[in-house]
C-alpha cells in the first residue's frame, strides 16, 4: 500500500480569488502567459454578473481611443491609465473577434456580442479555460487569506491553497445575490488596506412625483439630464435614456448624473430631466440602494496599490483589478473594460516578477 502522507495545503503559483469580469480576464492571460492558476469562485458558475449586464447583452466595451476612454472615466482615469493604454477597448475588441465572437458596433461606439447574448461572452472565456486547462473550483467562497512566509494561505470551507500570488477579483458589492458581497474588500481591510466607503454607482433617483411614477414603463431614449448646483449653474449634462419607475426615474442619462452627484459629494443639487417635451427639474433625489447599482463607487483605496502592478503596496504578492478596487466608469461598457485592463496590468506584473 503506499503511503501517502497528505500536504497540508495544496500549492498554487497565482491564486485567482473572483471568476466574474476581471477574474475570467486574469485566468485568461495567466493561461497565455503560461503562469499556472487556480480560480476560487463562490458561485456555482463564472461570470454571473456578467451575465446580467446590459439586461443580458453584455456592453462590454465603448469603440474609443485609450485616450477617449480616459477622458470619459472620471476619478480614477490616473490610476488606470497604465492598464487602460496597454489593454485599451480595441484590443478588447480584437481579442473578442480572434475567440470567435462576431460583435456589433452601435452608432455611439458601444460593443455587443453580435446575438445579444451575454453568455456568448462567459461562454468564449469558459472554452478558452477549459482549452488552456485552467483549474476552477466553483462554489467555492474564499474565507480567509493570510500572508505567510514567500506567500499567503488561502483558506475555502474544504481546502486550503498556498499561493505565491493572490490576485483579489471579487468584485463591488452591488447585486450580492449574483456574488460579489464586499468580501474582497474585508479581506484587504484584514491586510492592513484602507477602505473607500462602498456607496451606489450608476443607480436610479427616487421621487414619488406622479408626472414620473405614473407613467412607469415608459422609456425616452434620446433624452437629457442636467445636474446643477443651488445658485443654478449648470454641473454635469448628459444625453442619453430617461426611463420613468415605480421608485423613480433610470435610464442611462440618470445613471451617469447620480454617478456624477456621487462622485462630487453634492447634497444639494437639482436634476433636470426631459420626458419628451415635458421638462420636469427636482431637488435632492435620493439614489436607490447600493445592491441595486450598476456599479460600487469606493473599494481599495488606491494610493495604496501600485498602479503600475496592480500590487499592493502593503502586501507584496497581493494584487488587486475590477471593481473591488476604488475605480468605476460611466455607463457604456467602461466598468468591463476597466475589469479587463486592470486584470490583464495585474497578471502581466506577476509574470514579470517571474
Ligand atoms: C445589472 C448590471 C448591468 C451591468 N451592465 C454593464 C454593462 O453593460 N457594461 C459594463 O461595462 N458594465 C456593466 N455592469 C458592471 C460590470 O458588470 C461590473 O463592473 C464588472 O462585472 C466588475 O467585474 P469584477 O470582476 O470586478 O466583479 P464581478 O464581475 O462582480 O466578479 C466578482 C466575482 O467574484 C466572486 N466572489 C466574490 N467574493 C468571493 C469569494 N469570497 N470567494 C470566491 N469568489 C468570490 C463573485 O461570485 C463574482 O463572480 C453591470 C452591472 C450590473 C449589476
Amino acid at each position: 500500500m503506499m503511503n501517502h502522507t497528505p500536504l497540508k495545503h495544496t500549492p498554487v503559483k497565482f491564486a485567482i480569488v473572483g471568476g466574474g469580469a476581471a477574474g475570467m480576464f486574469a485566468a485568461a492571460v495567466a493561461a497565455e502567459r503560461n503562469i499556472p492558476c487556480l480560480v476560487l469562485e463562490r458561485k456555482a458558475r463564472l461570470g454571473s454578473k456578467v451575465l446580467m449586464t446590459a439586461n443580458g447583452r453584455c456592453n462590454f466595451t465603448k469603440d474609443l481611443s485609450a485616450d477617449q476612454f480616459l477622458a470619459d472615466v472620471g476619478p480614477a482615469a490616473k490610476f488606470v491609465a497604465q492598464a487602460v493604454r496597454e489593454c485599451p477597448p480595441r484590443k478588447i475588441i480584437a481579442g473578442f473577434k480572434s475567440l470567435g465572437v462576431p460583435l456589433r458596433r452601435m452608432p455611439d461606439g458601444r460593443i455587443f456580442p453580435a446575438d445579444g447574448k451575454a453568455t456568448t461572452v462567459v461562454h468564449a472565456f469558459g472554452d478558452l479555460l477549459r482549452d488552456s486547462e485552467v483549474p476552477i473550483a466553483t462554489n467555492c467562497p474564499v474565507t480567509g487569506i493570510q500572508p505567510v512566509k514567500n506567500g499567503f494561505i488561502v483558506a475555502t470551507r474544504n481546502f486550503t491553497v498556498w499561493a505565491e500570488n493572490v490576485l483579489l477579483a471579487t468584485g463591488g458589492a452591488s447585486y450580492p445575490k449574483l456574488g460579489s458581497v464586499g468580501d474582497g474588500q474585508n479581506f484587504a481591510h484584514a491586510l492592513g488596506h484602507r477602505i473607500v466607503p462602498l456607496r451606489p454607482g450608476l443607480i436610479g433617483l427616487e421621487t414619488s412625483d406622479r408626472r414620473v411614477t405614473d407613467r412607469a414603463g415608459a422609456r425616452f431614449e434620446d433624452a437629457r439630464a442636467t445636474v446643477f448646483a443651488p445658485d443654478g449653474a449648470t454641473l454635469f449634462v448628459y444625453r442619453g435614456e430617461v426611463d420613468c419607475e415605480s421608485f423613480g426615474l433610470s435610464g442611462a442619462a440618470v445613471y451617469n448624473c447620480q454617478r456624477y452627484i456621487e462622485h462630487a459629494g453634492l447634497r444639494e443639487y437639482e436634476i433636470e430631466v426631459w420626458l419628451g417635451k415635458e421638462r420636469l427639474r427636482f431637488s435632492n433625489l435620493k439614489p436607490r440602494p447600493l445592491k441595486e447599482a450598476i456599479v460600487t463607487i469606493g473599494g481599495v483605496a488606491l494610493d495604496e496599490v501600485d498602479s503600475s502592478t496592480m500590487e499592493s503596496r502593503i502586501v507584496p504578492g497581493l494584487y488587486f483589478a475590477g471593481e473591488v478596487l476604488d475605480i468605476d466608469g460611466p455607463t457604456g461598457g467602461y466598468n468591463l473594460t476597466l475589469a479587463f485592463a486592470t486584470a490583464r496590468r495585474a497578471v502581466e506584473s506577476v509574470a514579470a516578477k517571474n
